[in-house]
């Protein structure tokens, strides 16, 4: 009699995620358009960590996530000039950049959502070419 294969029960991984606005100015200097005169956005950051849930039961405080992300981009990024900050600060090389930076200080990031416009933004997630 063959044995009875049961599939591995997929077991969901959790994700924390949480909001955060910044002021800034950028130029773009190869636009053909508008966007090459200075001018600002309000931006908006979503960012996303998963792992595994630690002893406490989460997979991040909240307010460390908020830590980390206000000291490592928003408190460096929020009313500045974005070109002080990259040759080119396109909606997706400033994401590359703040994914980059919370990488860097330790946070298992899963994805990243940078706002533009309220209409308009830039997605990483782990994996993405
Ligand atoms: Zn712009």
């Amino acid at each position: 009699m063959a044995a009875i294969s049961v599939p591995p029960v997929a077991v969901p991984r959790t994700t924390v995620s949480r909001t955060f606005t910044f002021e800034a100015a950028h130029r773009l200097t190869w636009h053909p358009g508008k966007c090459r005169n200075l001018h600002g956005h309000s931006y908006r950051l979503d960012v996303t960590v998963g792992g595994p849930l630690d002893a406490n039961g989460v997979v991040i405080d909240f307010d460390e996530l908020t830590t980390v992300v206000e000291r490592e981009v928003i408190d460096r990024w929020d009313h500045r000039d974005l070109n002080q900050v990259i040759v080119n600060p396109t909606a997706e090389l400033l994401a590359q950049r703040a994914w980059e930076m919370l990488t860097t200080a330790g946070l298992d990031l899963v994805a990243l959502r940078l706002w533009e416009t309220a209409d308009s933004w830039v997605d990483l997630c782990v994996g993405a070419p």
